[in-house]
């Protein structure tokens, strides 16, 4: 906990009176994260796409009821030190329409499933997928396309009779 948490008393929420208001008793959790809705993952492929999300830094991928989500960690850069908004009459609608009512204020996040690595995906994906179909071996064919046999042949050096 940092030491501004610390020196900050965070009331139950059930505790406040209508005159008080529950973001002065926060760090501001709502601004530090933001989080969309994505497609179910069924087949490798999916997995995979999902797979590079999670190679990048402060990504996590969370299912909450059955809806899987997007979470990118990082704070928003209108969030002051004092855990206020410095846009506040101009901030975005999404901010606006977000009401305290059930607001991540005293959440733990708790969450169906969460992976923060593509180890942890893949572990997943290898426990209820069927095993990938290897990709058949075939040689690489040359830059251009394939050469046809009759032009290869045509360059060789005849062989002395
Ligand atoms: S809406 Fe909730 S989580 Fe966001 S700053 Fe206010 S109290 Fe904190
Ligand atoms: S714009 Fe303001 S209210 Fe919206 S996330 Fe940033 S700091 Fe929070």
């Amino acid at each position: 906990m940092s030491t501004a948490t610390a020196s900050r008393p965070q009331p139950h929420r059930d505790e406040l009176t209508p005159d008080q208001c529950l973001c002065d008793y926060c760090t501001g959790k709502c601004c530090r994260y933001f989080s969309l809705p994505i497609d179910t993952p069924k087949t490798w492929d999916d997995y995979d796409a999902i797979r590079w999300y999670l190679a990048h830094d402060q990504v996590s991928i969370y299912v909450d009821e059955d809806t899987w989500y997007l979470a990118v960690l990082t704070r928003c850069k209108y969030l002051t030190p004092e855990y206020r908004c410095a846009i506040y009459e101009d901030r975005p609608k999404v901010c606006r329409e977000y009401l305290t009512d059930n607001c991540e204020y005293d959440s733990d996040w708790k969450v169906a499933k969460l992976f923060e690595s593509p180890e942890q995906l893949w572990e997943y994906a290898e426990a209820v997928l069927p095993p990938r179909r290897k990709p058949s071996v075939r040689p690489a064919a040359p830059p251009g396309g394939l050469i046809p046999v009759s032009a290869l042949t045509a360059s060789l050096p005849r062989s002395s009779p």
